[in-house]
């Protein structure tokens, strides 16, 4: 759902925490703002000093975010649901878990836990702020006025009702529990957040063309990236429900065309390649898997030495990540392809032995029978 690349920070209760790339864009776009906005009234600080304020505010500013998001990670550990990441991106942060809630009270819980971590932190700020206007702290007491409203913004923004935001949540659980049916509730909230969504891109393009203000923008981009996560978020829901309980052993395929290592690149092209026409075969010996050959890592090899090369030479150990248990959940092994970009995945048995091979095309067509049936 987030673009781009991360990089990692650490771990906090053993999750851990990533930056987008995005974010060091909005980091640089909210130190310049604010800048900005203190060198003005009511703050008139000089430069040097509007900088160093705008850097800690806008790490502090994170840093609210993060605890936000660890409010809810902290809840979700609490009801068995672990977390993987959390990551802060251009429009905030997400904590991505490994399920979904059980049941409509954990789910309430684990959204509330987010917006309530925020008024917390904007009830705090909000002290510091008055604190230091008391003792006439002026230059301190800017940036702390101004965590107060956004964190207050923050917490008003996430309670809007609309799936996956907060609120949305609160509004799935709620129907959850009063329909006792999570699909349903899952598309009524998902459809209130696309609301949402087009709501936000409209009054963003309503004030950016009425009101000639350039920053609604803004609003649009939220918007339509809501939209997206609305949409996404409940067709993932459809995905985990149509394979739910289906294992990677029932849907692999098990006669994989396998090849040893002691075959020269010859021979691999004409009795595999162009007699199968696959795109890659597993190298195998003595039952534990060695690697994957490619066209590609044979077009790497010129021509002439074909004859002479063996696929022992060329194949390079798989990465833990083109592997899957026979045993894992269905659902996982789609997850795990969409994160590799992987068309396919080796399973394996616990011995490491090579088992059969799983491909997104596989999965993909059990999800159409399934939903064409109703099953
Ligand atoms: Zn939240």
């Amino acid at each position: 759902m987030i673009p781009f690349g991360s990089v990692r920070l650490g771990r906090i209760f053993g999750i851990s925490i990533e930056l987008n790339y995005t974010w060091f864009f909005i980091f640089a776009l909210l130190v310049t703002d604010l800048t900005l906005r203190f060198q003005l009234k009511p703050f008139n600080l000089p430069l040097v000093v509007s900088i160093i304020n705008a850097t800690i505010t806008t790490l502090l500013l994170f840093a609210s975010v993060l605890f936000h998001e660890l409010s809810h990670s902290y809840i979700a550990k609490k009801s068995g649901i672990p977390i993987k990441k959390i990551t802060l991106f251009i429009f905030g942060g997400v904590a991505q878990m490994s399920k979904e809630p059980e049941n409509p009270e954990v789910e309430f819980k684990m959204a509330i836990a987010g917006p309530l971590s925020s008024f917390f932190l904007s009830f705090s700020f909000g002290l510091i702020w008055m604190g230091a206007r008391g003792l006439g702290l002026e230059m301190a007491g800017a940036s702390f006025l101004l965590l107060w409203q956004i964190n207050l913004a923050l917490a008003v923004f996430n309670l809007l009702p609309g799936f996956p935001l907060d609120g949305g949540r609160v509004l799935r659980a709620g129907l959850w529990y009063w329909m006792k049916d999570m699909q349903r509730a899952t598309k009524i909230a998902s459809q209130a957040g696309q609301g949402i969504a087009f709501s936000l891109i409209f009054f963003g393009f309503m004030m950016v063309f009425v009101l000639g203000d350039i920053s609604a923008l803004w609003l649009v981009l939220i918007g339509w990236f809501l939209n997206h996560a609305a949409q996404t978020s409940y067709q993932q829901l459809i995905l985990q429900r149509s394979l739910s309980g289906i294992k990677v052993a029932e849907i692999m395929s098990k006669d994989v065309q396998i090849i040893d290592p002691s075959i020269t690149l010859d021979k691999l092209v004409n009795e595999y390649f162009l007699k199968y026409r696959y795109g890659r075969f597993p190298v195998v010996e003595n039952d534990q898997l060695l690697g994957v050959i490619t066209l590609h890592d044979i077009k790497e090899i010129p021509q002439g030495d074909w004859s002479r090369v063996t696929a022992r030479e060329i194949v390079v150990s798989p990465k833990k990540s083109c592997i899957i248990s026979y045993r894992e959940d269905a659902v996982n092994a789609l997850m795990q392809m969409a994160r590799e970009e992987a068309g396919h995945l080796l399973v394996v048995d616990e011995n490491g032995s090579l088992v059969g091979l799983v491909t997104r095309s596989d999965i993909i067509r059990l999800i159409k029978v399934k939903t064409e049936l109703g099953v």
